[in-house]
C-alpha cells in the first residue's frame, strides 16, 4: 500500500522529480528555453557542476523544481513552418543570402537577443570571428560556426563591445577552439578583471559567462583577418566603448548597435545623465564620411544603402534628442523584452526581483518620471499592448521576437 502510495506521487510529480537529478551522460540544451531538456539545467550550471558546493548544488536544484513548476504551464513553441528556415529561425540563426562582398565573408544574422556575427574565414591566415551572440544561444553558434569552418581553425575572436548579447558565447568558443578574443582597449581592465557591474551585466539584470580577453584594439589599429585588413574605429554612443571596423577596400563596416537598417542601439549613457545624443550624432557624421558600400550592423539584416540608413537614425536620433524620457521609456521597455527573450516566461514577482540590482533600470525609470515598480508595471502593459510580451495570470511570456 506505501508502495502504492509513492508509485502515484511520483507518476504526479514526474515533471518536478525529472528535474531533480542531473543528467546520468549528456544534456542535450534546448534551444527554447536554454535549459538541458533532461534536467533543467543552464549552460552555466551544467559547466559549473563539478566545481559547485552542496550548498550551491542544493540552491540550484530549488531553482529548478521551480522551471519544472513554470515549464508545465508554457506553451509549446510557435510552429513555425516547415521547411529549410523554421529550425534556423526557432533557434535564433537567419539564412539571409550573402550579397556582392568578398566570398571570405560570411555574414551570419540572429535575432535580437543575440547579435549577429560576421566570420571571416581566409585559407592562409584562419578564421577571425566579429562577436558572438548571447549566451542562451551559445551551443548554436558553435553549431552554426563549425559548419562554416570545416577544418578551418578560428583564431580571433573580436568583439565590438562588450555587451551581454554580443560576447556571451566568448566563453564556449575560448573552451572549444582556444582562439585569442580580442576586447575594445577601453574595456581592457574591466574584462580582465570581469567587474561585473562595469561590464553592465549587473546594472540590466543580463548574464554572460567570464572569458578571458588576451588582446585589446585601439582606434588606428589594424585586424588583419588575411586578404581583409580592418581600420579600428572608436564608436561612442551607444556604447562610450565600443568599436566598429571598416575594411577600406572593399568598404564593408561592421557597425555594431551604432547603426542598423533602421535605428541603432540604446543610448545607455543618456540613461545615468551622461552625454551620449551628441557622440551618436558625431557617430552618423563619421560613418557618413566612411562612405561604407556593405554595413553588416549588430542587429537585423545587411545593408548597402547607409545614406537611407543614416537618414532614419538622424530622425530616430533627434525624436530621443527632444524628449529624453522617451528614450528611457524605449530602454525600460528593451530591458525586460531582453530578459523575456532569455527566460521565455518569468512570474511577475520573479521579475521584479530579478531587477532588483539592476541599476540602469532605476536610472531609466527616474528618467521616465516613475519609481521603478511603476515603472516595470509600464513596461510590461507597454510590451503587452505591442503584442511583444503576453501575459497569462501571473506569468508574463515572451510573445514574437520583434524587439527594437
Ligand atoms: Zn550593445
Amino acid at each position: 500500500m506505501v508502495a502504492v502510495q509513492r508509485d502515484q506521487a511520483t507518476a504526479a510529480q514526474a515533471g518536478a522529480a525529472r528535474a531533480l537529478s542531473p543528467c546520468v551522460s549528456v544534456c542535450r540544451m534546448d534551444p527554447r528555453t536554454g535549459l538541458c531538456e533532461g534536467c533543467l539545467r543552464t549552460i552555466d550550471e551544467i559547466a559549473a557542476w563539478g566545481d559547485m558546493t552542496e550548498g550551491a548544488r542544493t540552491g540550484v536544484l530549488a531553482e529548478i523544481e521551480t522551471r519544472a513548476a513554470l515549464l508545465s504551464r508554457v506553451e509549446p513553441a510557435t510552429t513555425a513552418p516547415a521547411g529549410k528556415g523554421a529550425q534556423g529561425l526557432q533557434r535564433g540563426v537567419n539564412d539571409p543570402p550573402q550579397g556582392d562582398w568578398p566570398s571570405t565573408l560570411r555574414f551570419i544574422q540572429r535575432d535580437w537577443l543575440s547579435c549577429n556575427s560576421v566570420l571571416v574565414c581566409d585559407r592562409n591566415a584562419g578564421a577571425t570571428l566579429f562577436d558572438s551572440g548571447y549566451v542562451k544561444h551559445a551551443v548554436t553558434t558553435r553549431e552554426v560556426l563549425a559548419q562554416h569552418l570545416g577544418e578551418l581553425p578560428l583564431r580571433q575572436l573580436v568583439n565590438t563591445h562588450l555587451h551581454s548579447d554580443h560576447c556571451g558565447g566568448n566563453a564556449l568558443l575560448q573552451r572549444t577552439y582556444g582562439c585569442e578574443i580580442a576586447v575594445p582597449r577601453a574595456s581592457w581592465h574591466t574584462a580582465l578583471a570581469w567587474d561585473e557591474e562595469r561590464l553592465s551585466y549587473r546594472a540590466t539584470g543580463q548574464r554572460c559567462p567570464r572569458f578571458r580577453p588576451n588582446a585589446s584594439l585601439a582606434p588606428g589599429d589594424v585586424i588583419n583577418t588575411g586578404a581583409l585588413r580592418w581600420e579600428v574605429h572608436s564608436a561612442p554612443g551607444h556604447d562610450p566603448h565600443s568599436i566598429v571596423l571598416l575594411e577600406p577596400q572593399h568598404r564593408l563596416l561592421i557597425s555594431a548597435d551604432a547603426l542598423w537598417s533602421e535605428g541603432f542601439g540604446v543610448i545607455f549613457p543618456e540613461l545615468e545623465g551622461e552625454s551620449g545624443f551628441a557622440e551618436q550624432e558625431a557617430m552618423l557624421d563619421k560613418i557618413a564620411q566612411l562612405a561604407p558600400r556593405w554595413v553588416f550592423p549588430g542587429h537585423g539584416p545587411a545593408f548597402n544603402d547607409s545614406e537611407r540608413a543614416i537618414a532614419f537614425a538622424r530622425e530616430r536620433l533627434a525624436a530621443l534628442r527632444s524628449d529624453k524620457a522617451r528614450n528611457a521609456r524605449h530602454a525600460l521597455k528593451v530591458f525586460v523584452k531582453f530578459l523575456l527573450l532569455d527566460l521565455e516566461f518569468i512570474h511577475v514577482d520573479a521579475l521584479h526581483a530579478h531587477l532588483a540590482d539592476a541599476r540602469l533600470f532605476d536610472s531609466a525609470a527616474r528618467l521616465a518620471g516613475m519609481d521603478r515598480n511603476d515603472a516595470l508595471r509600464w513596461a510590461v502593459q507597454a510590451l503587452c499592448a505591442q503584442g511583444l510580451a503576453r501575459r497569462a495570470g501571473e506569468v508574463l511570456h515572451n510573445s514574437n521576437d520583434a524587439a527594437g
